[in-house]
């Protein structure tokens, strides 16, 4: 299974958000989409999202999940726990993991290989800051994300990579389509020379895309599909991005 497009609802959302969110999206959902879609709402939402969403081209995923499978990690949520719920996914090492609790790349690598051997598909968020940015470091900064994040793994199954630029994410600004491209087809090309062990399914974009940015970044060839924050909390407007997608891939 390749997820496509993913939604991140971040630290958002309330059981009447999930049923006012799940009725906006099917009513503009198109029946002939076959694109596989994924919902990352909190933890805690999981289940009563889970039975709202019986369509079999979505799936519920988490938005992280703890280095330890079990034990005295008060407050946090485990690769089984999550599978145990449904789970076909989990969000790791997103940005703001990193920033606002200090998630080393040692943490990420435990936890990807925690999800695989959970059969739990791991979707690892890498990017590079605005001043890296600003200092040309991008492709160096990815590189060695993948290389510190998949070096302590034999085999994943199947990964998912999403390439956020720290500085496009919740901001309104991003890199243009063309640069995106050029830097998905270089996450493919080193996953694929370094890790030939490592099953790429799928390179989404994400930062700042919505409906009016949608087309020109699924209409270049190494852009897979995208990782949704801000506009993926709105059910019509994500449902008008998973068109989009379906339409151009
Ligand atoms: C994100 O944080 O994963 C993200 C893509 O956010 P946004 O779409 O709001 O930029």
């Amino acid at each position: 299974m390749s997820l496509r497009l993913i939604a991140n609802w971040k630290l958002n959302g309330s059981v009447e958000f999930c049923d006012k969110w799940a009725e906006e999206f099917f009513k503009n959902f198109s029946s002939s989409n076959s694109i596989q879609i994924g919902i990352a709402p909190t933890s805690i939402y999981i289940d009563h999202l889970k039975k709202l969403i019986t369509d079999c081209r979505i799936e519920i995923g988490a938005q992280n999940i703890c280095d330890e499978e079990s034990g005295s990690r008060t407050g946090e949520i485990s690769a089984p726990m999550i599978k145990d719920l449904g789970c076909k996914f989990s969000l790791i090492g997103h940005s703001e993991r990193r920033i606002f609790y200090h998630e080393s790349n040692k943490k990420i690598s435990k936890k990807l290989n925690l999800a695989n051997n959970n059969t739990i598909i791991p979707v690892l968020c890498i990017g590079e800051s605005a001043d890296e940015n600003d200092r040309n470091n991008t492709h160096y900064v990815l590189e060695s994300q993948i290389n510190d994040a998949l070096k302590g793994s034999n085999e994943i199954n199947s990964l998912i990579i999403a390439y956020e630029p720290v500085w496009a994410i919740g901001s309104g600004k991003l890199p243009n389509p063309e640069e995106i491209n050029f830097i998905h087809k270089m996450i493919k090309d080193v996953v694929q020379s370094r890790f030939p062990k490592i099953g790429l399914k799928s390179v989404l974009y994400g930062g700042s895309v919505n409906s009016d940015n949608a087309s020109s970044l699924f209409a270049q060839e190494h852009i897979d599909g995208a990782l949704v924050g801000g506009a993926s909390l709105d059910g019509n407007e994500f449902a008008e991005i998973a068109n989009i997608l379906n339409d151009l891939k």
